[in-house]
C-alpha cells in the first residue's frame, strides 16, 4: 500500500521521464517533457512515491496531516535546477552596468581594475553576517522563483584564503537553506594583484587550498575561468588534475568570449559540465557530444552585456546535452530565477520552449552530477516540485516575467 503525505492531482504533469537510463537528454528526447494530462504526483517523507494519471491515487493511504490537492489542470513539474551562479558577493555594480555596452569591454574593464575587482573589494569589506544575509536573501529569491537546487560558486575572494572564507560562509548558508545548494570552489576566476607576475605560483596556491576544501568538505566541484588573457588551459591543468585526484568534480567557464579550445579540454578531462561555450569550435562541440558532457548555456550574460549569445541549435543538432542556468552575478548577469533563463534560452539562444524546460530541469541536474536524484518527477526522486499558474508550460518562455510560479515544494515541503 502506498502511503503519501503530499498528493498533487488533476495536473498537467511534466514528468521529464521516464528514460531507460540516467543519461542527459539529447536528440528527440531533448524536447520531450514527458507530459501526462490528468496526472498526479505523490510523495512521502520528501521523496516521490508515485506518479500517474486518472484516479489510481484514490487507493493510496493519506497519512495524518497529508496535503491532498486538486490543482485544477495547472502544470506540475520538477523544481528548477540552476547549475551555475555566483551568489556569494557583496556590492552592486550600477556604474559599470550603466556605462558598459559590449562584450569586448568586459576584458578592458577587468584590465583597468574594475569589473570583478570591484566586487572582490566589496565582498572582502563586508562582514560574515552581511555576506550570509545576502546569500540567504538570494537563495530565498531563487526558491520563490521555483529553483529547488542551485549551484553557488565562490570566486570573489580570488586569493585562496579569501576563497576559503567564502566557501565556509556558503557551507553555513547551505546548512540552513530551504533548497539544496551545490557548492563550487571557483579557484581561478581572475589573477589577484599579489600574483600579477607569477600565475604559476597563484595556481600552486589555489591547488594547495584544495586540501582544506576536501578536509572541510567545502565544495563538490572546482571551476576556473578559461579565457584569453585570464587563464589558459596549461595554467589550469594542474589545478583540475589535483581536483579530480581529490575526488572533486571539475567544471569550467569555457570559450565564453573567445574560442580557446576549452570545450574540447573539458571533454578530455571528463568535466562535469562546460559552461558558457558561446564561442566553442565545431571540434569542441563534437568532443562534448562524444563525451556527453552537458553544455550549460548562460543567455543572461549575453543579454546584459550585449555579446553574441550561444547558438543552441549548434549543440542540439550535434547531440550535446544542453542545460540552462541563470549565471546570477553582479557584473554580467544580475538575472533572477530560471523562468527568465528559460525565456532567454528560447528567444536568444534558439531552444524550443520544451527544450528549454528540459535544459532547466533534468539536463541541469546532470550538469550538477545529480541526474539520478532530481530533475524529474519519478518514483524514488526527491520531491522537488513546482506548480505553475497556467495549463501550458510554454508560457514560461512566452510570457517573460509573468508570475507563473505558484507553489514550490523542496523535498516535499512547501517553501514558496
Ligand atoms: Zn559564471
Amino acid at each position: 500500500m502506498i502511503e503519501a503525505d503530499l498528493i498533487l492531482r488533476g495536473a498537467r504533469l511534466l514528468t521529464l521521464g521516464p528514460l531507460k537510463d540516467e543519461r542527459p537528454r539529447v536528440g528527440v528526447a531533448a524536447g520531450d517533457v514527458g507530459a501526462v494530462n490528468d496526472g498526479f504526483v505523490a510523495a512521502r517523507d520528501g521523496m516521490i512515491v508515485a506518479t500517474g494519471h486518472g484516479r489510481t491515487h484514490e487507493r493510496f493511504t493519506r497519512v495524518e496531516g497529508a496535503l491532498d490537492k486538486d490543482v485544477g489542470g495547472r502544470v506540475v513539474m520538477p523544481g528548477f535546477v540552476d547549475p551555475h551562479t555566483h551568489l556569494c558577493y557583496a556590492g552592486e555594480r550600477w556604474e559599470e552596468f550603466a556605462t558598459r555596452r559590449s562584450g569586448a569591454d568586459y576584458l578592458a574593464v577587468l584590465a583597468a581594475g574594475g569589473g570583478i575587482h570591484a566586487t572582490v573589494r566589496a565582498t572582502r569589506e563586508a562582514s560574515d553576517d552581511q555576506v550570509l544575509a545576502l546569500l540567504r536573501r538570494r537563495i530565498g529569491d531563487a526558491a520563490e522563483l521555483g529553483t529547488t537546487t542551485i549551484e553557488v560558486k565562490s570566486g570573489y575572494g580570488l586569493e585562496p584564503e579569501e576563497e576559503l572564507r567564502q566557501l565556509r560562509l556558503l557551507a553555513r548558508a547551505k546548512a540552513e537553506a530551504p533548497i539544496d545548494i551545490a557548492v563550487t570552489y571557483l579557484a581561478a576566476h581572475a589573477l589577484p594583484a599579489p600574483f600579477t607576475d607569477d600565475r604559476k605560483r597563484f595556481i600552486r596556491e589555489a591547488t594547495k587550498a584544495l586540501e582544506r576544501v576536501v578536509d572541510e568538505k567545502l565544495a563538490e566541484a572546482v571551476d576556473a575561468f578559461v579565457e584569453k588573457g585570464v587563464f589558459d588551459i596549461e595554467d589550469v591543468r594542474p589545478l583540475f588534475n589535483a581536483a579530480k585526484k581529490a575526488g572533486l568534480a571539475v567544471t569550467m567557464h569555457a570559450d565564453q568570449l573567445n574560442d580557446v579550445g576549452a570545450s574540447a579540454f573539458a571533454a578530455r578531462i571528463g568535466a562535469r559540465s562546460a559552461d558558457h561555450v558561446a564561442h566553442a569550435s565545431a571540434d569542441g562541440i563534437r568532443a562534448l557530444a562524444r563525451a556527453q558532457i552537458p553544455a550549460v548555456l548562460l543567455p543572461g550574460s549575453a543579454f546584459f552585456v550585449g555579446y553574441a549569445p550561444p547558438e543552441a541549435r549548434r549543440f542540439i543538432t550535434a547531440r550535446v546535452p544542453v542545460a540552462l542556468a541563470s549565471d546570477h552575478n553582479p557584473g554580467t548577469s544580475p538575472l533572477e530565477g530560471m523562468p527568465t533563463a528559460i525565456a532567454l534560452g528560447v528567444t536568444l539562444c534558439g531552444l524550443t520552449p520544451h527544450e528549454a524546460i528540459v535544459a532547466a530541469t533534468i539536463n541541469a541536474a546532470h550538469a550538477l552530477g545529480r541526474g539520478g536524484r532530481i530533475g524529474a518527477l519519478l518514483h524514488g526522486r526527491r520531491a522537488d516540485i513546482v506548480v505553475l499558474d497556467t495549463d501550458d508550460e510554454r508560457e514560461l518562455a512566452y510570457r517573460m516575467g509573468a508570475p507563473l510560479v505558484a507553489e514550490v515544494y523542496a523535498a516535499g515541503r512547501r517553501v514558496a
